[in-house]
Formats: structure tokens, C-alpha cells, sequence
């Protein structure tokens, strides 16, 4: 097995030890209970397991809050996110477990994230906001390089990158075009904007939400009336809403 490989195996045994260790302590802790030292360390376990419990609960709250009310809770943003990072997986795993299709769980992540960015309210000058679209709305037979440059396409119209270039230009944005989630981090690098409008598809919004971290992203999903990832559309009149919605002023 290679480098590359073992790695990856090596680490899915350690974890697997690291696991099996917890159980044995914990098992070990309660067995022995009866001694001091074990009592100390099961009470400040506990404590530390009921004070995670606490602000995970505390940021599903202020996420509730913060729809129900559209009202941001800054002070719980922390906490908002934390329980997004520790219950993100376990969602999707438990979603999957009773049924529910992947994407449903991951759409409607997306649209509490959109919630969630709306409700801070915390507009931004549109020339440091950043349009984030991916290749695949560009025609497939079309051979201009709109990813190195978006200048480089001609506005044929015979796809909407022709309506995106217009709308970036229109609020003076910049638009960028990426091939996958390692150029679309590049961009983010470059350009630094204060917010981003997104479209992708389920997946690769999802993923591109949780990698930002504060930024705020607005995601927009694409539609694939011809299968994934080939000639993907997008709802014009949904971008410019999103992008309203980030923009000082609007
Ligand atoms: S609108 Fe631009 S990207 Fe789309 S096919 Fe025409 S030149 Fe190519």
C-alpha cells in the first residue's frame, strides 16, 4: 500500500483505537466509581459533556429564533455555527438512516444557511461581493475560457453566463466561474469579498457553505434538465434576489 493510502487507512484505525480507549476509560471510570480520582474525573466529564450539550442546544435555539423572528443573535453566532459543525454530519447520517434523500436534507440546510445570512442583515458594498458560479452553466460546445478570464466570453447568449456577466456588471460584483471546490477556494482567496452568492448544486453549496466559515454566502441552486454537471441553468431572477439581499441599500 502506498504512502497516500496508508495514511488514510492508518488514521481510520487510529480512530477506530481512539474510540475503543474512550469506551474502556469510561467503562473503567464507572466500574470504579467508588474511587475519588475516578468520581473527579466523571464529574468533570459530565460537566464538560453537559456544557457542549448546552451551547448546541443554545445555537439550534438561536437558529430557530433567528428564522422564526428573522432577527440575527449575534451574540449566539458562535454557538449557531458550532451546532451546525458538530450536528451537520450526524444529521445526514440520521436523515439517511430513516429514509430521507440526501439532497432534501442538504436543501434544506441551504435554506436555513440563506435564513440565517438574511436575518444578519449585514449588507455589504456590492463591488465586495463576489458571484461564485460553477463551469458547468457555461455551454458545453462554447470554447471560450471563462474561468481564467470571464471577460472571455462573448454574451452569445447562448447560455445564461451571458445574463450573469450582465447582472455582476449591473452591481458591479465581480463573477467567477470555477471548476471545482479547490478553484472556487482560490477565488474566495484572490478577491477577499465581504459576501458571496453561490450557485452550485446541493453537494457542492453545502460544502462550499460549511468551508467559509463567517463569510456569508447565499447559496442558489442550479438546475441539471440534462443530468449533472453538463449544461446546468440557473434562475436569474433567484441570483439577483440573492445578491439584493447581501448588498448594501436593497
Ligand atoms: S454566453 Fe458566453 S459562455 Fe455562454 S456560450 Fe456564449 S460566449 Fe460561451
Amino acid at each position: 500500500m502506498d504512502t497516500r493510502k496508508r495514511l488514510y487507512v492508518g488514521l481510520l484505525v487510529a480512530s477506530l483505537l481512539f474510540l475503543l480507549g474512550a469506551a474502556a476509560a469510561v467503562w473503567y471510570l464507572v466500574a470504579y466509581r467508588e474511587l475519588a480520582v475516578n468520581r473527579v474525573i466523571l464529574a468533570v466529564v459530565a460537566v464538560a459533556m453537559g456544557g457542549l450539550f448546552m451551547v448546541v442546544a443554545g445555537g439550534i435555539l438561536a437558529i430557530v429564533l433567528s428564522i422564526l423572528r428573522c432577527e440575527a443573535i449575534p451574540s449566539l453566532d458562535g454557538a449557531m455555527r458550532l451546532a451546525n459543525q458538530v450536528l451537520f454530519p450526524v444529521a445526514v447520517f440520521l436523515g439517511k438512516a430513516l429514509g430521507i434523500e440526501r439532497e432534501q436534507i442538504l436543501r434544506s440546510f441551504i435554506a436555513v444557511n440563506n435564513s440565517l445570512v438574511r436575518a444578519r442583515k449585514r449588507f455589504i458594498p456590492p463591488r465586495q461581493l463576489m458571484l461564485l458560479v460553477p463551469h458547468c452553466l457555461q455551454d458545453a460546445d462554447c470554447p471560450h475560457k471563462i474561468t481564467v478570464d470571464i471577460g472571455n466570453c462573448k454574451k452569445c447568449g447562448k447560455c445564461c453566463i451571458k445574463d450573469l456577466v450582465e447582472l455582476a456588471d449591473r452591481y458591479h460584483a465581480t463573477l467567477k466561474v470555477a471548476t471545482g471546490g479547490t478553484l472556487a477556494r482560490k477565488f474566495v482567496a484572490e478577491v477577499k469579498p465581504r459576501g458571496i452568492v453561490a450557485v452550485a448544486c446541493e453537494r457542492d453549496l453545502s460544502l462550499g457553505i460549511q468551508d467559509t466559515g463567517v463569510l456569508p454566502v447565499v447559496g442558489v441552486l442550479n438546475s441539471r434538465p440534462h443530468g449533472p454537471c453538463f449544461n446546468t441553468q440557473v434562475a436569474l431572477e433567484q441570483v439577483e434576489e440573492a445578491v439584493r439581499a447581501l448588498v448594501k441599500g436593497e
